[in-house]
């Protein structure tokens, strides 16, 4: 037994042992493919990481400082498991803002 979570459609699914070690996402429309071995190996680190507090960004995969900061390695913006290209920042940023707003408006 072995959660997987699709890069693609975002979903997590169950492999079991009836399963093939690589087979396609089981959500419909959804090319992803999985590797059981490469997500052993995935889940074996993430729990490394998290022992030792680590946090990797999500693009290039290698440690960072915070959960929102811009990555040395690889200068894409990371806001939390998310990684936004810097031209895309002042969207993001903007996106933010609306929200914020909103949210102060209904309060
Ligand atoms: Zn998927
Ligand atoms: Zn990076």
């Amino acid at each position: 037994m072995q959660k997987i979570s699709c890069p693609d459609c975002r979903k997590t699914f169950i492999w079991t042992d009836a399963m093939s070690f690589k087979g396609k996402c089981p959500t419909v429309d959804c090319e992803w493919t999985y590797d059981i071995h490469r997500e052993l190996k995935k889940s074996v680190t993430q729990k490394e990481d998290e022992a030792r507090q680590i946090i990797r960004c999500p693009q290039c995969h290698e440690p960072i400082d915070a959960k929102v900061t811009l990555c040395k390695h690889c200068g894409e913006v990371i806001i939390g498991s998310r990684s936004f290209k810097k031209k895309y920042l002042f969207i993001v940023v903007a996106v933010i803002l609306v929200l914020l707003s909103l949210i102060y408006k209904f309060r």
